[in-house]
Order: structure tokens, then C-alpha cells, then sequence
């Protein structure tokens, strides 16, 4: 298949979508916004989130943390309890750094510049463009996936998008179609294209402004447009938590290491190579004496980019709690709910309250009251 060969430089492509823009867009809560703090929040949160799941979390974050400042003052651990159940928390951590940078190092002014932008911890060259564009009008493309599968298919561009070439070849096309007295608009334009109209599975070619311009649409190629390969190995990994119970009192353990899931908290883990694990063996080997059998109550595979985590819990009944080491605490069972964790150890903890509907724990005992039968 050939690709098409297109004149590169359209002047009318940037009328033509924007006209389409400024009708169509979708009525989302940071349309219109031009505060760089708040464009840099709703940026960071879409980064990895569905846009319905995004707009409850882009409004509690700024109740919680309406500027920059604020951002700057809280805790992490509240920062991370706000983000709780978004995942990929990598992104809040590097906002509260880099909003402690923005006080420190630039007097608490958002910097106004592509490479000031860009020096923030946890912007990349596509969030440096969208937060640039959109809040001061910088003639930079913002590059995602939308825009990489929309312009693939409009030119015909048949190179593995997912290779750097071609993510770049991608953004020097928008550079030069971008319209530069408009620059924000055309950013979220095209992003707009990407995401309801030239989707990833059948796009909505008949509404498209550009179908009768567009090669995969004339060639019945959206199906094999855009042609992308990752070629990455999937790492598994395999959590076994144990959540020693004593007294209505559990042990919480911080994970401070450079690892997924960085300063969350979760029950005490023990990783092993395969979902094989001896529990009576590994309790007795550290002296851990139950007062019950241990029971696996919940397993889940969870997904995350090249990884996946299967999570085995285990309600250990002990007769007094282990010594918890320097990262770890006893907390109490009806206070769980009060540290920000991962979203495997959110359900866990559910199904441990029974404020699970889909998931009960079928126990011979109570857990937040063992003395009394459930
Ligand atoms: S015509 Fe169809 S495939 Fe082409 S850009 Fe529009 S929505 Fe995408």
C-alpha cells in the first residue's frame, strides 16, 4: 500500500477543524480555562484517564488544592489520598515536587515559557505544548495518541507510531499546520478529532470534516490505520499481602522503594515468583503465631503498562501483632480507609469491612470484631 502523497502545508485544514472545533466540541469543565495551573492539573489527570472519570477527580483536586500554593503546602500524603483509585500516582507526586518548585524557584508564578514549562517534574514535550498553548498561546503541537491515530489515518501514514520518527514526523506536520493566532484551540481541536470522531474503532467518518480528504477513509484503510507496535515484554509479578488481624488491629506498611505504587500504603507483602506460596511455612519461619488458619480471602490480575500484578490476600488471625519494622504501623481495622493505597488494597479492604457487596468474606469469624461471631 502506497500512502498518499499530500501537499504538507494546508492552509485550510486549520479553518476547516477549528470550524468544526468551535461547533462541536464537547461542554468539559476546563474548556474555556486559561489559569496555567488549573490547564496543568486537567492535563495531568487526562494523561491516563478516561475523560467521565477525569472531570470528578480534576474538580475534588482543586477543592482540595485550588492553586498552586496550596498544592505547595499540603502533604503528600493528602496529595496522594485526593488521587487515590486514579492510578499511575507517579502523577501526583511529581505535581506536589514540581508546585514546591514553582514556589521556590520561580517565586510562585507559573512559568510562562516552553522550557520553563517543560522543566516541570512530570511534563513532557505533549504537556508542555498543551498547557503552553492553551494558557499563553505558544505556537508548540501537542502531540498524544488522539492526534497521532487522527493525523495516521488523514495522511496515510503507514510507520509504526509508536516509534520516535514517527511521533516526530507526526508533530512536524501539526507544526505546520498549526494556526498560530489560535494555537490552544487547534491543540484541543485536534486532540477533539482523536477522541470522538476518529476513534480507535470504527470512526465516525460520515460527520468528519476531512472524509473527503482523508486517505484511510477513501482507501478503507481505518482499520489498518493506525499501524502501531509496542513490542514490549510484559513483566508479572505476583503480591501475596498478608493482613495479620489481632484485636480489631492490623499492620499498614509505607512503600518508600522506587517501585510501583511509591508511597501508598498496603498490608505487609511478601512477592514471590509464581502465585505458589507456603503461608504456614513463611509464618513459622518468622515466628508468626496465628491463632486461626490463615485464609487467601480475594485475588485479583491487575493491569498496569508492561506489568501485570496478581494480588492474593490472606486474613492471618494472630495471637499478638509482629514487631512492625520502621515502614510499617499498627493501625486499627476501622481506620484503613483513611490512607491512601493502591486500588487493589482499596477492594481488599472492602471485602474486609464487607462493604462489598460483590465480593463477601465468607469468615467464621468477624473481622473488626473477632470475639463475636458473624
Ligand atoms: S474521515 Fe474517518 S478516518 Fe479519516 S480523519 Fe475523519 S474520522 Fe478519521
Amino acid at each position: 500500500m502506497t500512502p498518499r502523497v499530500v501537499p504538507y502545508f494546508l492552509p485550510m485544514f486549520a479553518d476547516t477543524l477549528l470550524q468544526w472545533f468551535d461547533t462541536h466540541k464537547r461542554d468539559l469543565p476546563w474548556r474555556g480555562e486559561t489559569d496555567p495551573y488549573r490547564i496543568w492539573v486537567s492535563e495531568i489527570i487526562l494523561q491516563q484517564t478516561r475523560v467521565a472519570q477525569g472531570i470528578d477527580y480534576y474538580r475534588r483536586f482543586l477543592e482540595a488544592f485550588p492553586d498552586v500554593a496550596a498544592l505547595a503546602r499540603a502533604d503528600e500524603a493528602a496529595v496522594l489520598k485526593v488521587w487515590q483509585g486514579l492510578g499511575y500516582y507517579s502523577r501526583a507526586r511529581n505535581m506536589h515536587a514540581a508546585a514546591r518548585s514553582i514556589m521556590d524557584e520561580h517565586g510562585g508564578r507559573f512559568p510562562a515559557d516552553y522550557a520553563g514549562i517543560r522543566q516541570l517534574k512530570g511534563v513532557g514535550d505533549y504537556t508542555a505544548a498543551a498547557i503552553g498553548s492553551i494558557a499563553f498561546g505558544l505556537p508548540h503541537p501537542a502531540v498524544d495518541g488522539n492526534v497521532l491515530r487522527f493525523v495516521a489515518r488523514y495522511q496515510g501514514i503507514f510507520d509504526n507510531i509508536a516509534a520516535d520518527t514517527t511521533r516526530r514526523q507526526i508533530a512536524d506536520l501539526c507544526g505546520q499546520w498549526l494556526a498560530t493566532d489560535r494555537a490552544g484551540a487547534f491543540n484541543q481541536a485536534m486532540m477533539e478529532m482523536g477522541a470522538t470522531l476518529c476513534t480507535p474503532k470504527s470512526p465516525d467518518c460520515s460527520h468528519c470534516p476531512f472524509a473527503d480528504q482523508c486517505y484511510a477513509h477513501l482507501h478503507e484503510q481505518t482499520e489498518q490505520l493506525p499501524f502501531k507496535s509496542l513490542n514490549v515484554k510484559v513483566k508479572e509479578r505476583f503480591f501475596h499481602y498478608l493482613v495479620p488481624l489481632f484485636q480489631e488491629q492490623t499492620i499498614l506498611q509505607r512503600r518508600s522503594h522506587d517501585d510501583i505504587w511509591k508511597n501508598l500504603y498496603e498490608f505487609p507483602l511478601v512477592e514471590q515468583e509464581s502465585e505458589h506460596f507456603e503461608i504456614n511455612i513463611y509464618l513459622k519461619n518468622n515466628h508468626i503465631e496465628t491463632s486461626a488458619p490463615p485464609q487467601r480471602f480475594w485475588q485479583t490480575k491487575h493491569v498496569l503498562t508492561h506489568r501485570n500484578i496478581y494480588a492474593y490476600f490472606y486474613l492471618v488471625p494472630v495471637k499478638r501483632l509482629p514487631k512492625p519494622t520502621a515502614d510499617q504501623m499498627v493501625v486499627k481495622i476501622s481506620e484503613l480507609k483513611n490512607y491512601a493505597v493502591a486500588k487493589v488494597t482499596e477492594r481488599a479492604i472492602d471485602i474486609l469491612l464487607g462493604d462489598d457487596s460483590t465480593a463477601q468474606l465468607q469468615l467464621d469469624f468477624n473481622p473488626k470484631n473477632p470475639s463475636r461471631p458473624c
